[in-house]
């Protein structure tokens, strides 16, 4: 007994340090799935570009200064070259689907925001886009993928769809 107790010792010891040091399971354990993200990601881009056949490419970023203590998950850009790309936090892929596609949505609105010139946008989505930042690209949103942009008060105001969130976009909201 003894003996058989030593054994099973010995043999689980190195176990449980390959488990530990195996650098494929430590980062199943510990790292988000960025892969939910990407494949989120290209289907809402996929829904844009039916509605803005021009679009064009919006790269996918995942870095983590797209998030901070707070709420900020993503961030969109356009660059000098006039491309556009969403970063997104690691984080961002603990999120459920209601609250990426609601953050995707968003960042896709800016997005249509920065490729368009204003008069171009309202001949295409329609007039009654707000002026301010934020609301604009919630708006652009909801005309795009059909669905409001909502604010879930339970988790620091993150975008999310059919949620029971706050819309329009609470003011002051950084
Ligand atoms: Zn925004």
């Amino acid at each position: 007994m003894a003996r058989s107790t030593s054994r099973r010792r010995t043999s689980r010891a190195p176990r449980t340090q390959r488990l530990v040091r195996n650098p494929k399971i430590v980062g199943f354990a510990l790292v988000p799935n960025i892969g939910v993200l990407r494949q989120t990601f290209a289907g809402c881009l996929k829904k844009a570009q039916r509605a803005f056949p021009d679009l064009g490419h919006v790269g996918f970023e995942v870095n983590k200064d797209a998030g901070d203590a707070g709420r900020h998950y993503a961030y969109c850009q356009q660059h000098p070259n006039d491309s556009l790309s969403i970063t997104f936090a690691p984080k961002a892929a603990r999120l459920t689907q209601k609250h990426l596609l609601g953050l995707m949505y968003h960042e896709l609105g800016h997005a249509i925001d920065f490729r368009y010139p204003p008069r171009e946008l309202t001949q295409r989505i329609g007039s009654g886009i707000p002026s301010e930042r934020e609301r604009r690209a919630d708006e652009i949103a909801r005309r795009t993928f059909n669905h409001v942009i909502q604010y879930d008060p339970k988790i620091g105001f993150v975008q999310c769809v059919r949620c029971h969130g706050v819309s329009p976009r609470p003011r002051g909201l950084r």
